[in-house]
């Protein structure tokens, strides 16, 4: 009993020294400015820290609190089993130092202020716009708005397309390497992992059915915001259209719901309904007048962070869209823009 007190105790010691570890990053950090170039080419300027102990520039954030690490391109499964590890080496001595030092090791760093890693740099010049946007337009302060640390990985998995957020970090794929672009490097993409988390914190909407595929769409129609561009993608790869999903084969009207259908393809009917929203246009004879992207953006926030909940489907999106609308005083044209965009795509 002793003997697991005393491992307890030294487990939360090391807790302890970790978080210590990561307060002190922050605090006796020197921020400044970096330059590196994006995989496009194009130069870019950005926040980065300078740590006297180790005598590196790391992608540290200071004013956003933003981290971008590499995963060394390791999968899933590769990962658990250095949560196993790690796990076994709790119980050892020195074990907050070598968690200091795998931390330290993973956090992308150069010996000057230019970073070469242009998927690195995408990733932590994406992820200030989409704080910005989010600090900006509605005030939020990182996902939880709680202003917590926005810990991101570049190179995570093999050839890997995919981006993620697990609840704790978020994790960006490098793609192919031909035409499938690194996750990272789509702002798009970015924004919508970044909404992921905030529903995590908020709506909570789930991840199956018609709520998933709301949760889908909601993260589509931010990503699509903030990037400025209608489609999730680019001219090698296009992921999903927002302003004509059936470019993907995807459904644009409840008529065309597949029930038990993808999540990420079903979304492509509340895709539409926002894109009319916010751009207008006449769909299935319904004609729609826009009301442009900030306001559009500003309903979808609010029904996020006030109305929806774990379970709500396209048809529980219509009211709260509405009422926010109402509580956002906006005028009867503009309520009247919501309904026409919802009953366009049949979402009643
Ligand atoms: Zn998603």
């Amino acid at each position: 009993m002793f003997k697991f007190f005393l491992k307890f105790n030294v487990f939360v010691l090391n807790l302890v020294t970790i978080f210590s570890f990561i307060i002190n990053n922050s605090v006796y950090a020197v921020t400044t400015k970096g330059k590196g170039k994006g995989i496009l080419g194009e130069e870019k300027e950005f926040n980065i820290a300078y740590l006297p102990t180790t005598k590196k520039y790391i992608l540290r954030d200071t004013v956003r609190n933003i981290e971008t690490r590499s995963d060394n391109f390791k999968t899933i499964e590769e990962q658990l089993e250095d949560i196993e590890f790690d796990a076994k080496l709790r119980w050892d001595p020195n074990y907050s130092e070598i968690i200091k030092d795998s931390v330290e090791k993973s956090i992308v760093n150069s010996a000057t202020p230019y970073f070469e890693d242009s998927i690195a740099v995408d990733a932590h010049t994406n992820m200030a716009i989409v704080y910005d946007y989010y600090k900006n337009m509605f005030g939020r302060d990182s996902y939880d708005n709680k202003g917590s640390e926005i810990i991101q990985y570049v190179h995570y998995g093999k050839q890997c397309k995919e981006g993620l957020f697990n609840g704790m970090a978020f994790r960006f794929g490098d793609g192919d390497g031909k035409d499938i672009k690194p996750r990272a490097s789509l702002l798009a993409v970015v924004g919508h992992e970044f909404t992921h988390a905030v529903i995590f914190c908020t709506a909570y909407l789930s991840n199956e059915g018609m709520p998933g595929a709301l949760h889908e769409s909601l993260c589509d129609c931010m990503g699509a915001l903030i990037s400025k561009k209608w489609v999730i993608g680019d001219d090698n790869e296009l992921i999903r259209s927002l302003f004509d999903p059936t470019i993907n084969g995807h459904p644009d009207h409840m008529s065309k719901y597949i029930e038990n259908g993808n999540t990420h393809v079903n979304c492509g009917i509340h895709n539409k309904a926002i894109f009319l929203l916010s751009e207008g246009g006449n769909h299935y004879g319904v004609t729609v007048k826009g009301i442009g992207r900030e306001k559009t953006a500003k309903i979808i926030y609010h029904a996020i962070t006030k109305y929806l909940k774990e379970n709500s489907t396209f048809h529980d999106m219509r009211e709260p869209a509405i009422s926010s609308a109402k509580d956002l005083n906006f005028t009867e044209e503009e309520i009247k823009s919501i309904e026409d965009a919802y009953t366009a795509v049949g979402i009643y």
